[in-house]
């Protein structure tokens, strides 16, 4: 079973801790479309979290790349501007 599923049956402070967890392996900050807005608005984990609140440029997207996507079973991009992977997948 996917993480993603196992984390719809966990209580809001597991969630909270694999959130946490994966905030700390996110690779965002050397994405090449990462931007000083969402820096200094310390944000990160788009993927769980959804769009960026900052104005961002599609650059490039190294999600593929990152440890989350595995773990997580992710299979979109670009959260930071399509938003979540729950989102992109319609859910
Ligand atoms: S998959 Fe992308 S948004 Fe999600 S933690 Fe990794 S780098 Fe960050
Ligand atoms: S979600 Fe993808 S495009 Fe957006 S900052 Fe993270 S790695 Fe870059």
């Amino acid at each position: 079973m996917e993480i993603a599923q196992k984390m719809e049956k966990m209580s809001p402070d597991e969630k909270k801790q694999v959130m946490m967890k994966n905030r700390s392996i996110c690779i965002c900050a050397k994405c090449p479309s990462y931007t000083t807005c969402m820096k200094v608005k310390e944000e990160l984990l788009f993927c769980s979290t959804g769009k960026s609140t900052c104005t961002v440029e599609k650059k490039a997207c190294i999600c593929p790349s990152c440890p989350v996507t595995g773990m997580m079973g992710l299979s979109h991009a670009y959260y930071c501007i399509k938003g979540s992977e729950k989102e992109q997948r319609g859910m």
